[in-house]
């Protein structure tokens, strides 16, 4: 039925770069028979999923959105790939993203941009406009984002979809292509609380392929899902996430939810976090170097594209000619950007400034999360913007995710869900929280109840 639904309307929303037909049969089948023959299940058995293309598939192409792994095959499946199988999921395909994860409405794909299923004139969000248009326009039930400063919370908002990043090696990063290594997180996609949960579950825990793995117990987001309340929490509000360059019909969805909290019986607590103006400026210099050295590795020699191959060519050559046809606009800003806040002369003021200010961002939460057991804020300042409204315009792009951005420097957990749609243009809205490290379970507790 999904593979149907994929055929019938993937045309216009382009959510997919590959769909894996074959794979997916041949994985449903797989369940039938260990149903018919009596054998133990995978706890999502036979449930069918979107992947973004950013998770290495063993045998089927990936290209991270980009031109310079097209045709790639990997050898390997990634952990998160490696244990939706083991539990009997059924991948559908591969989704659409912003090359290399960069970007926040998945125009930066260099297979063309993914419609937002509400008006397919809008951006569906990014990186992971793929996985989330998938869901709204019902072609898969569950779907698997990554989120380097807004990528799984920004998509969800803007889509009506609930989308988590768990705390920073919550997830296993091996085999997800690097972008930003110390912010990168993959996580659970899904349309209700209970089923990101469900997803979350078997996705999470220690993985001794990923050094920053953290190898404690999965936090009890299905138990936490399953008994959604918020009487007696205490919930932040954030001064600083709101004001000038948020939408009127964000900020009055907000607030609704904010008031819907203390009738459910939370207490509101009102914060300062005045590291929080810093963020989006520290995150664009250390997203940027930490992803031209992750970058370097894309040199024609290992994998994918090769240009100018033909025996005239130096290998040097060959590798400039090859990231200069491989890599699109973005990746390239930010390669150059990411160069230059490293290199000597420059690395004191730009990166290790940067990091000065992210050590600044974590001790807000923490002084935060002394008073409060979360945090809520609008998951972004405005609802889906236009396709083609901010591809010439970076800096208002990169404004996006000016309240998800935070919680990937101090490696918190967040959530976002929907809230309603915006008065002034039918638009949904998406409400974040945000839970102190490790703390994954209070996500799906509060947004259970205010789902
Ligand atoms: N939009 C942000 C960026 O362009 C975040 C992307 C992401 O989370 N992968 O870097």
């Amino acid at each position: 039925a999904h593979l149907a639904r994929i055929e019938a309307v993937d045309e216009k929303v382009h959510a997919f770069l590959h769909v894996d037909r074959e794979g997916a049969l041949a994985q449903a089948r797989a369940v039938d028979a260990k149903r018919a023959a009596g054998e133990p299940l995978g706890p999502l058995a036979g449930v069918p999923l979107a992947l973004k293309d950013i998770f290495t598939t063993e045998g089927v192409p990936t290209t991270v959105g980009s031109k310079i792994l097209e045709g790639w095959i990997p050898p390997y499946d990634a952990t998160v790939t490696k244990r939706l199988k083991d539990a009997d999921v059924v991948i559908l395909g591969k989704t659409n993203m912003d090359e290399f994860a960069m970007g926040s409405s998945t125009e930066n794909s260099a297979y063309g941009p993914t419609g937002n299923p509400w008006d397919l004139t809008r951006i569906p969000g990014g990186s992971g406009g793929g996985s989330a248009a998938a869901l709204a326009s019902y072609q898969a039930p569950l779907a698997i984002g990554t989120d380097t400063g807004g990528s799984i919370r920004q998509p969800a908002a803007v889509t009506a979809t609930v989308g988590v990043k768990p705390t920073y090696g919550g997830v296993s990063r091996y085999g997800m292509v690097a972008f930003s290594s110390s912010l990168d997180q993959g996580g659970p996609c899904a349309r209700t609380v209970l089923d990101a949960a469900l997803l979350h579950e078997v996705i999470a825990g220690h993985d001794p392929m990923d050094s920053t793995s953290v190898d404690v117990p999965v936090p009890p987001v299905v138990e936490a899902a399953r008994n959604g309340s918020v009487a007696g929490l205490r919930v932040g509000v954030i001064k600083e996430f709101g004001g000038e360059g948020f939408q009127a019909g964000v900020v009055q969805r907000f607030n609704e939810s904010v008031e819907m909290l203390r009738e459910l019986g939370a207490e509101v607590v009102e914060l300062s976090c005045p590291s929080f103006t810093y963020a989006l400026a520290a995150y664009y210099l250390i997203a940027p170097s930490e992803c031209s050295s992750n970058l370097a590795r894309f040199d024609a020699m290992r994998y994918g594209l090769r240009v100018g191959d033909d025996g005239s060519h130096s290998a040097e050559e060959v590798t400039a000619l090859t990231r200069e046809a491989g890599f699109g606009p973005e990746v390239k800003r930010r390669v150059i950007l990411g160069t230059y806040a490293l290199s000597s002369g420059y690395y004191d003021a730009y990166y290790g400034s940067a990091q000065k200010v992210r050590t600044l961002i974590s001790r807000d939460f923490e002084r935060a999360f002394e008073s409060v057991d979360v945090i809520v804020s609008p998951t972004t300042p405005t609802t889906a913007f236009p396709i083609g409204e901010r591809v010439d315009d970076p800096l208002a792009m990169y404004l996006a995710d000016l309240c998800t951005i935070p919680v990937n420097l101090a490696g918190n957990a967040a959530m976002s869900l929907p809230c309603g749609l915006a008065p002034e243009d039918g638009l949904p809205v998406g409400l974040q929280i945000i839970a102190p490290a490790l703390k994954d379970d209070r996500l799906y507790r509060v947004g259970a109840a205010v789902e």
